[in-house]
């Protein structure tokens, strides 16, 4: 019988270097060609156009029907003369990645012959056939439809030869059914009430906005490996498989040489990214072995978003190409580090300022404090929420394993600000927090974000740092779509400024003057978000035990955090801000209860096939092997040395006996568990059942067959190893 692991080994021995082609120009010349980005708008639109979709980008006006006409007509010329000949709504539906559904420019002229043709209502709107997208009961059969509408503040682009351009998806009845649509009610909130609070502080600020830039990792397999892995190919991740003798323990992948062959599908996605104007930047392995990151320059949140979910794509094409398969899931490999992708959150001006940085004259480091204590503020009253924008089943397995943050929400903000804060609490009046501005700041000294980044960047073990001019969410999972975190920090920040703003108006009213009134509420919320901030290892054991004392949750599965979701305190959060409604955050707690049920159920299927098609009749046959060898041993032998020698296979033997019907017992369990789960009609107690039953049998028919793997004969063992899985060469 042919080993199909050892067919796919021999295959990775003989790769020939793909070749892409990079283009003969320096990036800087090709970067953002396949984008209607300004410059080709400029070109292409008439004034009059280009005067309104400017203004639809910075104050979300609305583009009639005659502007949007002729935006039509230049979108398609420009596209054409690119090459392209379809386009599509590109949209970010429930399922976490994005659709698409091309159509052709051709369109016959009734006379024979046909023309190209791309009206403004086919750009504005559109109904994509949508009753098989996630709804969460929002939509009944009867009124199934779906509409996407385009979202001029994010660029159209193509994609081989599709004009690509980015919209919402909404149900008839106006829900929301993407990310995209409360990620952009979230920034307009946020806008909103950032800027009555910048106002206080200096009336010439015409738009706040949030930046983003997001850090993927990702792990890179074999692609012939990849296919000989069942469970790779239909989870994502590898189900069983014993550690390798050496993966991470020397650290020697982190910043290491760049394998060649990756670096070629580096440059090959990397380039394509540019030609669609996504500004990536920084290249560098991770800690476990195959595992990279890439990164960009931080772009408004909307755009980073959708340039995210687009490299995503460009990514898996890419590594194809180049014989390798992508890895976005959390936790590919068990007791190595996950993938995570850290979101890092900055709040900008239309002036140019990070209102997360400090300044140079002391009202801007007012102001830079009290944005600062707003968002500890806000986290600390929503820490629940921020933990619930993360999970999902894949995160769950990442979340507080390997070098990775645990499922307690926190702040690092450094010992610099650290002490400032503590300086202003112990302070007795404004004179105190405006010397200790001045002492913590080093104010006029010109490097001094510079200063502050150096000191605040060490803890990595936090999952929410403040590292110098941003906060940089670590607990993100690499496979999410950016939009879930930043919705809901955009949301809750909205919401706490706005508090701010009340909270110092009532002092101005009582007469006191602005910088009174921000002392005192700065004061008193340093107090009570005190115990959202942590300096300590948040790794460690005694912060498990010292943040159940302050009373933060530490909520560990998607099923227990999806709760959060229809909270009174949060559906009044959204509904307040006006991002989602009640209706839309139950659908979103049910469709994410399903997708983790989903998710696990397919894992178990997929251990269930494999432990009885793949492991359990090699075991045997391993086994048989040594049965006859024993049995061999006893014609040949006399009684006495046979007794001896013997012993040790016997012990083998039954050793994989055990291991055998530990397996076989657990498949069973887990069918019958899986039998009971899916009779569950709520949700909810659905997912808790494959969570708390389901998934803890697959995990101990994996111990058993990691053992196996250790026992029985290389030569047989049907599915690559980790130690091949995981060294690319
Ligand atoms: P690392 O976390 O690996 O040390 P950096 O701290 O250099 O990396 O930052 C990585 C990411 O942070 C990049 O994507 C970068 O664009 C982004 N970033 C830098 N400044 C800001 C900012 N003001 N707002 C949002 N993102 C930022
Ligand atoms: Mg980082």
């Amino acid at each position: 019988m042919e080993n199909f692991r050892f067919r796919a080994l021999a295959s990775t021995f003989d790769r020939k270097k793909v070749s892409y082609t990079m283009p003969d120009k320096k990036p800087s010349e090709y970067f953002g060609e396949m984008t209607f980005n300004l410059s080709a708008m400029k070109e292409y639109l008439t004034d009059e156009s280009f005067k309104k979709v400017m203004s639809a980008i910075n104050e979300g006006t609305k583009i009639d029907r005659e502007s949007a006409a002729q935006i039509a007509a230049s979108m398609k010329a420009w596209s054409i003369s690119k090459g392209a000949t379809h386009y599509t709504h590109w949209f970010h539906p429930l399922t976490g990645s994005t659709a698409e559904k091309h159509d052709s420019f051709v369109n016959p002229d009734g006379g024979g012959k046909a023309i190209e043709n791309f009206r403004g209502n086919e750009l504005i709107q559109q109904e994509p056939d949508a009753s098989s997208f996630p709804h969460g009961g929002i939509r009944n059969t009867f009124e199934a439809r779906g509409y996407t509408a385009w979202d001029p503040t994010s660029p159209a682009f193509i994609l081989g030869n599709t004009l690509c351009i980015p919209t919402i998806f909404v149900s008839y009845t106006g829900e929301a059914l993407d990310y995209k649509t409360p990620l952009l009610k979230s920034s307009f909130a946020l806008d909103k009430a950032a800027r009555a609070v910048c106002k206080m502080f200096n009336g010439d600020i015409g738009r706040v906005y949030a930046s983003l830039g997001w850090e993927q990792e990702y792990f890179l397999v074999d692609r012939s490996l990849f296919i000989a892995r069942p469970d790779l190919v239909l989870t994502g991740r590898t189900l069983f498989g014993h550690a390798s003798a050496k993966d991470q323990q020397l650290s020697d992948h982190y910043f290491g040489t760049i394998p060649e062959r990756v670096k070629e599908f580096m440059k090959e996605f990397e380039t394509e990214a540019h030609k669609l104007g996504i500004p990536v930047k920084t290249r560098h392995n991770e800690v476990a072995p195959n595992q990279f990151e890439c990164a960009p320059v931080y772009e408004e949140v909307n755009i980073a978003v959708d340039h995210n979910q687009l490299i995503m794509y460009l990514m898996e094409k890419a590594a194809r190409n180049h014989n390798f398969e992508v890895l976005f899931h959390e936790k590919p490999f068990a007791k190595i580090n996950g993938s995570g992708k850290h979101n890092n959150w900055s709040l900008a001006t239309d002036k140019g300022h990070n209102l997360f940085a400090p300044g140079k004259t002391q009202k801007e480091n007012l102001r830079f404090v009290t944005f600062l204590v707003n968002v500890l503020m806000g986290v600390n009253e929503y820490e629940d929420l921020i933990r619930a924008s993360i999970s999902s089943a894949s995160n769950d397995n990442r979340l507080g394993g390997h070098e990775a943050p645990p499922a307690i929400i926190s702040v690092f903000i450094g010992s610099q600000l650290t002490s400032l804060l503590d300086r202003i609490e112990a302070s007795n009046d404004k004179s105190g927090l405006n010397e200790e501005l001045k002492a913590a700041l080093n104010i006029n000294v010109p490097n001094i974000p510079e200063i502050l980044m150096d000191n605040t960047d060490r803890n990595r073990t936090s999952p929410f740092a403040f590292t110098g001019n941003k906060f940089e969410f670590r607990a993100v999972g690499s496979s999410a779509n950016c939009a879930k975190p930043m919705i809901s920090l955009n949301t809750v920040l909205a919401k706490q400024l706005t508090n701010f703003k009340r909270d110092v108006d009532q002092l101005l009213a009582k007469g006191l003057d602005f910088e009174d009134s921000v002392y005192q509420v700065i004061k008193d919320y340093i107090v009570r978000s005190k115990r959202i901030r942590f300096e300590g290892n948040n790794y460690s054991e005694e912060w498990q035990i010292e943040a159940q004392k302050r009373g933060l949750s530490n909520i560990k599965t998607t099923p227990e955090t999806l709760k959060t979701l229809v909270k009174k305190n949060i559906i009044e959060l959204f509904e307040e801000t006006n991002v989602l409604t009640a209706r839309e955050l139950e659908a979103r707690r049910l469709i994410r209860l399903e997708k983790f049920i989903k998710k696990v159920q397919i894992e178990s299927r997929v251990l269930g096939d494999m432990a009885n098609n793949h492991i359990i009749p090699i075991a045997i046959r391993y086994q048989n092997t040594l049965i006859e060898n024993v049995k061999g041993l006893k014609e040949i032998l006399d009684l006495q040395t046979y007794g001896k020698v013997s012993k040790n296979e016997l012990e083998i033997i039954t050793n994989i006996s055990h291991h055998i019907s530990e397996i076989k017992r657990g498949v069973d369990k887990m069918i019958n568990e899986r039998k009971v789960a899916n009779n569950l009609v709520d949700e909810a107690a659905k997912a808790v059942a494959y969570d708390t039953k389901v998934r803890v049998t697959a995990e101990s028919i994996r111990t058993h067959i990691d053992k196996l793997e250790l026992l029985i004969d290389d030569e047989l063992w049907p599915l690559p190893k980790y130690r091949e899985l995981l060294f690319i060469r």
